[in-house]
């Protein structure tokens, strides 16, 4: 299906629904924007008018918190009871944040719909702070709309993703392939990137160049793939929208995976061309 026919009937589908008009239908097919609800005052937020942000102080604390539950996680048994509190995303109006030191924020013009914050979570992979904030409850609350923080207007149930299988390049349609990682080359990866940060804080020298490379995420139609070794998948039917691949990573988030594998390069891909792994049917237009 082209990109066009499944704008259009989503735009008729829509229409149905809510019985606005078909103009008003389709331009709302493109992204539908997500609402946003303040912490403080739970009212909608306009665009222009807050931020999606975390206190520095909250990171400070959470950060070496949970690097010393991962370290005695190494050296002996811990409950899971004792997992630290992770620092937590707030939506804010402007003038209900409460920012008296330092935060860090992201207008939430620019996170307002799912293109732009898969866009965002693939930068955020980058930060070695993240997995000691709550990003992966914020996508997941969003992809439920759990009524707080950031909601989706509504669900489009049309393919806004091309899967392309990396051994043929041709498309993978729906239950006839997966994306993969396989067990061996996430666990060489995990462990190597574990040996090499204890190496780190035992200020034993380590050369950057060391550091191991993450597992690579795969696309393959079922057909095209030598499943000889264990593996993980997700088939593809499972990530055909924006939506779907956000509950994925926070799903993946969860398990400390994107850490060990390149699901940041993954994602950041999504809203570029490449023809690899998921591109998106239509462009999304990011917002700067
Ligand atoms: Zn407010
Ligand atoms: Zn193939």
């Amino acid at each position: 299906m082209t990109a066009d026919r499944a704008r259009k009937q989503a735009a008729r589908k829509l229409k149905a629904v809510t019985g606005e008009p078909y103009n008003s239908a389709r331009r709302r097919t493109q992204h539908p924007k997500l609402t946003a609800i303040c912490d403080t005052c739970s009212a909608p937020v306009a665009d222009g008018d807050g931020i999606l942000w975390i206190p520095k102080a909250d990171l400070a604390r959470a950060e070496p918190a949970l690097q010393a539950f991962k370290q005695q996680q190494t050296q002996r048994f811990v409950a899971l009871s004792d997992y630290p509190e992770l620092a937590r995303w707030r939506v804010d109006h402007h003038a209900c944040a409460d920012l008296d030191g330092a935060a860090y924020a992201i207008e939430l013009h620019r996170c307002r719909n799912w293109p732009n914050l898969i866009n965002w979570t693939a930068h955020l992979m980058g930060k070695a702070w993240l997995s000691s904030t709550d990003w992966h409850r914020l996508l997941k609350d969003a992809v439920n709309a759990a009524g707080h923080r950031l909601n989706p207007t509504h669900h489009l149930a049309i393919p806004e993703l091309t899967i392309t299988c990396g051994t043929c390049h041709q498309p993978v349609r729906d239950r006839e392939g997966a994306l993969w990682v396989e067990s061996s080359t996430l666990y060489n990866a995990r462990t190597g990137q574990q040996e090499f940060e204890r190496k780190r804080m035992a200020n034993e020298s380590v050369s950057i160049w060391d550091y191991p490379d993450s597992a690579e995420w795969r696309v393959d139609h079922y057909a095209c793939t030598d499943f000889e070794h264990s593996y993980y998948t997700v088939d593809v039917h499972r990530c055909r929208t924006w939506r779907s691949l956000a509950d994925w990573t926070a799903h993946l988030m969860i398990k400390g995976w994107p850490d060990h594998t390149d699901w940041d390069t993954l994602l950041s891909a999504t809203s570029e061309n490449t023809g690899k792994r998921i591109t998106p049917v239509t462009k999304p237009r990011l917002t700067p």
